[in-house]
């Protein structure tokens, strides 16, 4: 069996390495990789613990302990992380990826692919510089995929946020800065690299135009840095993924002889925008369906580990970003103690949502637990959604 895999980002570099590790020939196209995707670099402690080998050396990075929440109205809360998240360089993280699966047989093809055609039973994938034949195809290709675009459909405007991203030199404390706007569902965020800082703010798209998003985010780096003349830095739009919840219950992940991973599958949760972690987990599950024979498994497997989490995050984005609640959300976690580990797990180590109504509950102080609860669900519950 020979697996053509579409784009080596982490999904597909990982992928990649998984096969070959256990003797199934692949092929890895990628024109671009590796390169510094425009991302904020983000990996919680969740994704850390499930995938040891990111603690490796040889992955730039730096370890987080603490972060700094700003809320719409001002209000600024700085609470220190029982398990620190890192922040990556995401060049470095997927050229670990990409050598990983070299050494272990797969081939990487430096080439753009233009399409997959089924030919005979067997897949024809066309790329910019030639053509190559495989048995299986996989979209690792990201968020604008032409496997997911050919082979299942395109995502809906509605299904995408708009993210503007730059990097900012200089030696900047271990402190990641989340800040929450008004008027936007999303915030903006400032995490420390090595040498520099990745800050950016992303918004479901159409709700912003990038360079309104881009004035947001200039006025908050102006905030943050001694010097405030100018900033250094040219900034870069980009989409992810971020499904609506309904969306979540019609998705196909393969189909015959292919499957999707990562940002291509639109597995990012859709609360956070965290798409890492899903990128690996979706690539480590993928690898166990193909290497067991049973590739129509592999959309069961997704739903069993975290499909229902993504769906109840994206049932819940709208009211977590109202102002109201990210008011008094962050004022009971610097109140309480319980409060806060609830909130800086949902935030940093999924999966949680699903649970979230019991820890609030059994935590908390039922009452206060109630009420946002109460507040987090209610336009659902009217249309007999989650409980
Ligand atoms: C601004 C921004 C900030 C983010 N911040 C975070 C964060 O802090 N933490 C987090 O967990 N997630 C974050 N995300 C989400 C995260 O970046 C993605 O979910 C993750 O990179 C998905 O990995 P992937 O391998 O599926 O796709 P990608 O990393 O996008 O990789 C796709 C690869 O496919 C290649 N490719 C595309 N088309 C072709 C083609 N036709 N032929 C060959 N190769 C092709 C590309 O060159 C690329 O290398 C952020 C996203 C954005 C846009």
């Amino acid at each position: 069996m020979k697996v053509a895999i579409v784009g080596a980002g982490v999904a597909g570099a990982y992928l990649s390495g998984l096969l070959a590790e256990k003797g199934c020939s692949n092929l890895l196209f990628d024109h671009l990789a590796p390169y510094e995707k425009p991302c904020g670099g983000g990996v919680t402690s969740k994704a850390i613990r499930e995938f040891p080998f990111l603690e490796s050396q040889k992955i730039a990075k730096r370890e987080i302990h603490f972060i700094k929440f700003v809320t719409p109205g001002g209000s600024s809360y700085d609470f220190p992380l029982s398990s620190p998240f890192y922040v990556c360089s995401r060049k470095e993280l997927s050229r670990f990826l990409i050598d990983r699966a070299l050494q272990s047989g797969a081939r990487f093809i430096p080439e753009k692919v233009l399409r997959v055609e089924k030919r005979k039973g067997r897949w024809k994938v066309i790329s910019d510089k030639g053509s190559h034949s495989a048995d299986l195809v996989v979209g690792a290709d990201g968020v604008k995929s032409i496997v997911r675009r050919q082979l299942w459909r395109n995502f809906d405007p509605r299904d995408l946020s708009l993210a503007v991203v730059g990097y900012i030199k200089g030696g900047f404390e271990e402190k990641a800065k989340v800040c929450f706007l008004s008027g936007v569902e999303g915030y903006i965020w400032w995490f420390p690299r090595q040498g520099y800082a990745s800050v950016g703010i992303g918004s479901p798209l159409g709700q912003m135009e990038s360079h309104q998003l881009e004035i947001l985010l200039r006025r908050f780096i102006l905030e943050c840095l001694p010097s405030k003349e100018t900033i250094e830095a040219s900034f870069k739009w980009a989409l992810v993924p971020s499904l609506r919840a309904e969306e979540f219950l019609c998705q196909r992940y393969s189909g015959e002889r292919w499957a999707l991973v990562g940002d291509a599958a639109g597995l990012v949760d859709p609360l956070t925008r965290e798409g890492i972690y899903y990128a690996l987990k979706s690539a480590q599950l993928l690898a166990e369906a193909i290497l067991k024979g049973e590739l129509g498994e592999y959309d069961r497997m997704l739903q069993r580990e975290f499909l229902g989490e993504l769906h109840k995050a994206a049932q819940l984005r709208k009211r977590f970003y109202s102002p109201w609640f990210l008011e008094i959300g962050l004022r009971l976690a610097a109140a309480s103690r319980d409060f806060r580990e609830i909130a800086l797990q949902l935030l940093l180590e999924k999966p949680a949502y699903t649970r979230l109504k019991k820890r609030l509950l059994r935590k908390g102080a039922p009452g206060a637990a109630q009420s946002i609860w109460y507040y987090l669900t209610k336009p659902l519950r009217h249309k007999g959604s989650p409980q």
